[in-house]
């Protein structure tokens, strides 16, 4: 999975502004690579719980397809947890075609990580951050 370094900068910045909160969004791109954010509104505003609102859930795919780019995955942070699903993220996992990023905020560096989660079975993938100059995305 590969994800642009801007993409990472950018989900960071929107997850330290909606601290405490979990703060949450969809990844648009093609295939194997992000090279969009979609912030989203985490409609529990809660530090440990979110979900997407459903208008802007249709929203994010009509804008994916304007921009002739695929929903590859969406994300959320866990401010004060590790970087993995937690039960209730697996629980809840209901696509397995779509990766599921998470961006723990809780060491002094935020973590990223990248997973593929099938019918209760988690796959951590490899995540490669690219640099504007070496992605044609
Ligand atoms: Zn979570």
């Amino acid at each position: 999975m590969k994800i642009k370094r801007e993409i990472v900068e950018q989900i960071v910045a929107q997850a330290l502004r909606e601290l405490p909160n979990e703060s949450c969004g969809y990844l648009f791109g093609k295939k194997n690579a992000v090279s969009a954010n979609y912030p989203m509104t985490n409609a529990d505003h809660s530090p440990e719980h979110f979900s997407f609102v459903p208008q802007e859930q249709f929203a994010a795919i009509k804008e994916a397809r304007k921009q002739h780019l695929e929903v590859v995955g969406s994300w959320h942070s866990h401010p004060s947890s590790p970087s993995r699903p937690s039960e209730e993220d697996i629980r809840l996992a209901y696509d397995p075609n779509i990766i599921y990023f998470i961006l723990s905020l809780e060491a002094k560096e935020p973590v990223l990580n990248a997973f593929r989660i099938d019918n209760g079975h988690v796959e951590k993938l490899a995540l490669e951050i690219m640099d504007q100059e070496e992605s044609d995305l």
